[in-house]
């Protein structure tokens, strides 16, 4: 089985600009390429996983976000010569504008069901894999599915609503620190 890094898109692994689906506007945040290529090549996995309300509520088309894929691995390549190896997301919202979307969902963090769905589809080993973010939310959706957490403490977690499964393993200031911790060194 694999280990992996299950990673939040916005405010984690890019600066969060919400709604987005310009390509113009993506940039990644803090040595970014540097801390995903140590990780890579200590074996991990790279598995995006964002909660993508915003086509539930109709700012820019499912189609869109392909491209935003693939322009975080172009920008990946160029700074750090890595890419993420799979990319999951969740279309939906319990208030969605567009009917489709609306419905209460499992894969929508903080519940654990992209984690799950990425874990049956790429044999990976939940336990001896993180889950990084910057909200609660994304520590809850690891814990929930039975992996270490880091928390980056960079502001963008403005509520501190408390719960069970709350409580990240670590607490890093960037990625590369995080990168760091899981690294051990
Ligand atoms: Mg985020
Ligand atoms: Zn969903």
């Amino acid at each position: 089985m694999r280990q992996a890094i299950f990673i939040d898109k916005d405010g984690t692994l890019i600066t969060d600009v919400p709604y987005n689906a310009d390509l113009e506007k993506i940039r990644l945040e803090h040595a970014a390429g540097a801390a995903l290529k140590r990780l890579h090549d200590a074996g991990y996995y790279l598995i995006l996983v964002t909660n993508q309300a915003g086509i539930a509520h109709g700012k820019f088309p499912e189609g869109m976000l392909c491209g935003v894929f693939k322009r975080i691995n172009q920008l990946l390549l160029e700074e750090g010569q890595v890419e993420i190896d799979r990319f999951y997301y969740c279309p939906h919202h319990p208030e969605a504008k567009l009917k489709k979307y609306r419905k209460p969902c499992d894969c929508r963090k903080p519940l654990p069901g992209m984690l799950q769905q990425a874990a049956l589809e790429n044999n990976i080993d939940l336990a001896n894999s993180w889950m990084i973010g910057d909200i609660l939310d994304d520590v809850e959706a690891g814990n929930r599915a039975g992996c270490h957490t880091i928390l980056i403490d960079n502001g963008n977690e403005t509520k501190w609503e408390p719960g069970a499964y709350r409580n990240p393993t670590l607490v890093a200031n960037g990625l590369l620190t995080a990168a760091e911790m899981i690294l051990h060194d």
